[in-house]
């Protein structure tokens, strides 16, 4: 696995007690490592949360928290590569009750600047998290803690989390629900989850996943599953977002499909709170009336 390739180099030159097979010795060590250091790294403050603009018409309508890992030996490391591990250890569990908090203290900062609000802002959940115990108390204390708007806060669920415990699943969403939170299924059409799971569950919006986004414009099985996932959205009452658009083109087509939200490059990468407020003054305009 590339994304502990680096701590099994680690671990395989070093002199530690092996099993029978040294390879499983080394992944052993290195998931061990790696893990080691992401509790270190949470102690001390090495995590960062980025933004990535949510486009609508032409404006910044909100934001998805994207989170990113500052190691002090090799860099910036990428969630595709920590998330997992982070979520086997249970690692996920003190790190995303961080980006909660981190998120909704953002929100909160952000609604007492009338050139910002009212900015929604998108959190990832991913499933050992939100199917723990106290997520929804996790979830209220981060909103209480910060001061932030439930109404503000959007929580991204996958396909996969969704199915786990479907009872247990629309039992949080509902009590987070009353609480203003909105929840939107991310990676759509990549899992598993029916259609018949989809009507029960309270979303308020789906986002079509880039895999699909990418060819849009050559691919005519991409286009049409596009186009399918903007009408059974229409069709169910929800939202629809597109994520992954990188071409004014294919943000044209999604747009002529009645897919007038969406993310992606081309408006702006994950960037730094800092950057991405400069680029919603820029985009929104700083002089804009302070909306409802
Ligand atoms: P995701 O939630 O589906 O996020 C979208 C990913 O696509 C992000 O990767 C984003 O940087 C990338 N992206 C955005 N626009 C474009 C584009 O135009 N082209 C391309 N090729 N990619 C684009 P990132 O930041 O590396 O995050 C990867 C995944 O890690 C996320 O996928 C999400 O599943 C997970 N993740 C990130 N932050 C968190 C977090 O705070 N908690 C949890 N549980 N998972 C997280
Ligand atoms: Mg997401
Ligand atoms: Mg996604
Ligand atoms: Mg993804």
């Amino acid at each position: 696995r590339a994304d502990l390739a680096m701590y099994q180099a680690k671990a395989a030159g070093r002199d530690t007690l092996r099993f029978y097979d040294p390879q499983m010795q080394a992944v052993v060590s290195a998931r061990a490592a790696m893990e080691l250091d992401m509790r270190a790294g949470l102690a001390l403050d090495q995590f960062e949360l980025y933004y990535q603009p949510q486009m609508e018409h032409g404006r910044i309508t909100g934001a998805e928290a994207l989170l990113r890992w500052r190691h002090p030996h090799n860099g910036f490391i990428s969630p595709a590569r920590f998330i997992s591990l982070a979520e086997e250890s249970g690692l996920i569990l003190p790190l995303g009750e961080w980006v909660l908090k981190a998120a909704c203290e953002r929100l909160a900062l952000w609604a007492d600047q009338p050139g910002l609000a009212p900015l929604d802002l998108a959190v990832n959940v991913s499933p050992r998290q939100f199917h723990q115990g106290g997520f929804v108390p996790q979830v209220l204390a981060a909103l209480a803690g910060s001061g932030a708007d439930g109404h503000r806060l959007k929580l991204e669920l996958t396909e996969g989390l969704l199915l786990q415990d479907v009872e247990d699943t629309i039992e949080k969403m509902g009590q987070l629900r009353g609480y203003g939170v909105g929840f939107s299924l991310d990676d759509f059409g990549t899992g598993y989850s029916s259609l018949a799971y989809l009507k029960r569950l309270p979303l308020d919006q789906l986002k079509i996943d880039q895999s699909f986004v990418r060819d849009v414009l050559t691919d005519p099985n991409d286009a049409a599953i596009a186009r399918t996932v903007v009408g059974l959205a229409t069709s169910l009452g929800l939202r629809v977002i597109a994520e992954g658009v990188e071409t004014e083109a294919q943000r044209e087509f999604l747009a002529r499909n009645h897919c007038h939200a969406w993310q992606g490059y081309l408006s702006s990468p994950p960037v730094p709170a800092a950057e991405f407020e400069a680029l919603v003054l820029q985009t929104n305009g700083p002089l804009r009336p302070r909306a409802a």
